[in-house]
This record gives C-alpha cells, sequence and structure tokens, in this order.
C-alpha cells in the first residue's frame, strides 16, 4: 500500500547533494547511496515489495543525508521502513543483544565487576565473533556499577525542594554506563536553582530503529509518551535531553517516522544545552571557576540534524578559560551499533579517519561531544579523553 504519510520523494530535485555527503557511500561501492535508497527506489518499492534490496543495511543512520537536503526529502523514513518492514532480519540474536538495551544493560551493569574484565579477554571476543557476528576489533564501552536511577532515588527528596524543576532524560547511557554523567546534569541545574526529576522510562528506541524492530520500539515510544506526558502534566516542567541521539528520536522519530502521537509532549522537549543556552541568555548562569583547557568540539550527525549545536557550541564558550576548537563536521563511524557489527566495522573505521585526524591535529587537552557513542569511538581510535560538554560545565561549577 502507498504510505501517504511521507510522499516527500516528490520534493526530490535529484542533486545529489545528500550522496555526495553520506560517509557510507564515500567508503564502500556496495552501498548506492541516499537519492538511490531514498526517494528514487521508494517510488519503486511501493509499486513492488520486492524491490527493496540488501544494500539498503549499509546506512548507518547517521542523517547527515537530511541535514543537507535542500528539499526537506525525508530519506531515512524511506530507507528504515523500507528496512523494517520488507528485508529478511539475520544476526536476530546480535540485534537482541545490541538493541534490547534495558534487559542487557540492566544485567550487565548489575555484575559489572565480572562482565567488564571479561569483554577484555580475546576468548569472549572470539565467541562474540563466532556467535553474535559482533567484531573482534571493535572496543565494547564498559558498564558503570548498578543503575543511574537506582542512585537517583537517594537525591530525589533533595530535588523536590527545588521550586523550578525539569523532567530529565537520561536514556540508557546514563543508566549503565556514565552515572557521572548523570550526576554532573544534576549539579549544574541544581546551581541555576532547578530541581532535576527522572520520570520512569525505557530507551528511546534508536538501536531498535536501525535494526528494524518498528513493532519494539513503538512500544517503548508508547510507554516514554505516556510516563513523560503524566510527569509533566500539571506544570510547566521541560523534558531535557542530555544524548543528542535520545533528542532527535523523541522529537523527530516518533512523529514522523512511527507516526506516533506526540502531542502531550511536543512543547516540552529540549536538548538540555538548548534549556542551558536560554537560561544562560535571560540571565540565568551558574557561578563558574576557570578551567585552563584546549578543548576540541565535535558536533554529532544527529545534533547537526537538530539543528541544536549552536546552542552546544554558545554553551561551551560561555565556560571561562576553556580555548574551544571547532572540529569540521564528520561523522565518527561507529553510528549507535553499527560500529560494533563485524560486517560494518571496517566501514565504521574508514569513515572515522577524517575525524580521527582532525582531532590529532588539534591536539586538545579533552575532546568534548553530546554524543556517548561519538565518545566510546573517539576514545577508542585516539589518545584524547573525551567529555559531555555539561561535564566540562559541572568542572567550571565545582571551580567556583
Ligand atoms: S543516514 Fe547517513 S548513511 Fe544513511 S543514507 Fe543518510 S547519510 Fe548515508
Ligand atoms: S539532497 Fe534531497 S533533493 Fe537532493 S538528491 Fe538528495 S533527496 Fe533529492
Amino acid at each position: 500500500m502507498i504510505d501517504l504519510e511521507n510522499t516527500s520523494f516528490d520534493c526530490c530535485i535529484k542533486c545529489t547533494i545528500c550522496t555526495a555527503y553520506c560517509p557510507v557511500a564515500r567508503a564502500t561501492d556496495l552501498y548506492p547511496g541516499p537519492k538511490y535508497s531514498g526517494p528514487d527506489a521508494e517510488r519503486l518499492r511501493i509499486k513492488s515489495p520486492l524491490l527493496a534490496d540488501h544494500s539498503l543495511s549499509f546506512c548507518n543512520n547517521c542523517k547527515r543525508c537530511e541535514t543537507v537536503c535542500p528539499s526537506g526529502v525525508r530519506i531515512t523514513d524511506f530507507i528504515y521502513k523500507a528496512k523494517g518492514s520488507r528485508l529478511k532480519k539475520s544476526h536476530r540474536l546480535r540485534d537482541f543483544v545490541l538493541t534490547r538495551t534495558d534487559i542487557s544493560g540492566r544485567l550487565s551493569a548489575g555484575f559489572s565487576w565480572l562482565v567488564n574484565p571479561l569483554m577484555k579477554l580475546s576468548v569472549t571476543r572470539f565467541f562474540l565473533s563466532a556467535f553474535l557476528a559482533i567484531s573482534r576489533d571493535a572496543v565494547m564501552p564498559a558498564f558503570d556499577r548498578g543503575t543511574f536511577v537506582s542512585g537517583f532515588r537517594n537525591q530525589a527528596k533533595a530535588q523536590e525542594g527545588f521550586p523550578r524543576k525539569v523532567a530529565y532524560f537520561h536514556g540508557c547511557y546514563v543508566n549503565y554506563y556514565d552515572h557521572a554523567l548523570g550526576n554532573d546534569v544534576i549539579l549544574v541545574l541544581n546551581a541555576m536553582g532547578i530541581g532535576v526529576t527522572a520520570p520512569r522510562q525505557k530507551c528511546c528506541g534508536v538501536p531498535l530503529i536501525a535494526a528494524g524492530n518498528f513493532k519494539a520500539v513503538r512500544k517503548n515510544a508508547a510507554f516514554n509518551i505516556a510516563s513523560l506526558g503524566a510527569a509533566v502534566a500539571d506544570s510547566d516542567m521541560k523534558i531535557v535531553f542530555s544524548s543528542s541521539s535520545c533528542a532527535l528520536t523523541v522529537t523527530q522519530d516518533y512523529p514522523h517516522l512511527l507516526a506516533m502521537d506526540t502531542s502531550a509532549i511536543d512543547d516540552r522537549l529540549e536538548l538540555l544545552t538548548r534549556f542551558l543556552h536560554r537560561e544562560f541568555a535571560a540571565g540565568n548562569k551558574p557561578a563558574m571557576g576557570s578551567l585552563n583547557l584546549t578543548a576540541a568540539y565535535h558536533s554529532p550527525c544527529h545534533l547537526d540534524r537538530t539543528g541544536g549545536v549552536r546552542h552546544t557550541i554558545a554553551v561551551l564558550q560561555s565556560i571561562p578559560g576553556l580555548r574551544l576548537i571547532l572540529l569540521h563536521s564528520e561523522c565518527c563511524g561507529i553510528a549507535g551499533t553499527y560500529g560494533f557489527k563485524k560486517e560494518f566495522h571496517a566501514i565504521a573505521q574508514d569513515i572515522g579517519h577524517r575525524l580521527f585526524d582532525q582531532i590529532e591535529q588539534a591536539n586538545p587537552d579533552i575532546v568534548i561531544t553530546d554524543c556517548e557513542t561519538c565518545k566510546w569511538q573517539i576514545e577508542a581510535n585516539t589518545r584524547f579523553p573525551v567529555r559531555h560538554p555539561v561535564s566540562v560545565l559541572a568542572e567550571a561549577v565545582k571551580k567556583f
């Protein structure tokens, strides 16, 4: 049946800018690029689903094609709908492990003392490669101990005392891998007189979208929309995200790709750095000490897509003593879980080299980025520590 929700292929003017800008098409001849896989092929697929071919699986969902398209064609909606509904699923067990982050994250974070050293053993990597098709060369991130949510319970009462509050979508990354970032978010907002609530939430679903599992991602989306909607219903609270990919998924993929009704939360959703930029501009800026640091800033593809980069840069520019080098926008290659997959790992590394080389040339003290998987990829491929913008802000607040 023809999808009348998205006929934006008719707006394509065949300029091929999207293909010139696609990092995967640049890295391999096996992928024909967004113009063909998106608007061109969609016209054929709506007539015959059999015309969906395996090359669609090469797209890494970076959305750089959509960022540059002058005609507003929703290219990745075509690609992922075709992938989800028409391509035969391969590597089901791997997809389960990589996409059911609430299950694998809770289990692994509960036993992080065992899981983290195990993941470094070559025998474990051999089995991951042989049975799950996860690349032996991929550097797997370390789990934090327990969950952020369980630690947050001790702080929840103190947060209630603030007259203004935000609802924090911490996502899987903060919950299972990086509690320190969640605590930095609380520290910065509290220093501005704003309390934090953490409504119940499931994974935003971006790994499920990449795997084409629309049934599961719709369940997560329905849960998140209901829970976040209830959390802010009787207030003017904003819902803030520290992860640029979670923000993009909830603000754009829920209503467009998944056709979910997000009207209950639409006007509340905001990337945290955008929220901070507005507060700073209105005079609510925390007191900060000077850092004396040189930082290279890498803007994640998903943040480029939402146009939120200028807010992060403005926030970083307000930190005393932070010398900022703005890197030329490049995809880091990992694209969520894409770079972990055996068949895509070499492509991901090839894509990332342009960014890694820039960072090496800049030779900063630290690299800053808003995206957790960009952080993993840059740390695995350069010699520099990588921090979230809010963690750098928190360090300046602590220095005051
Ligand atoms: S989402 Fe990224 S990899 Fe996929 S077609 Fe667009 S630019 Fe290429
Ligand atoms: S950039 Fe947009 S208009 Fe140009 S070829 Fe790609 S989809 Fe078509």
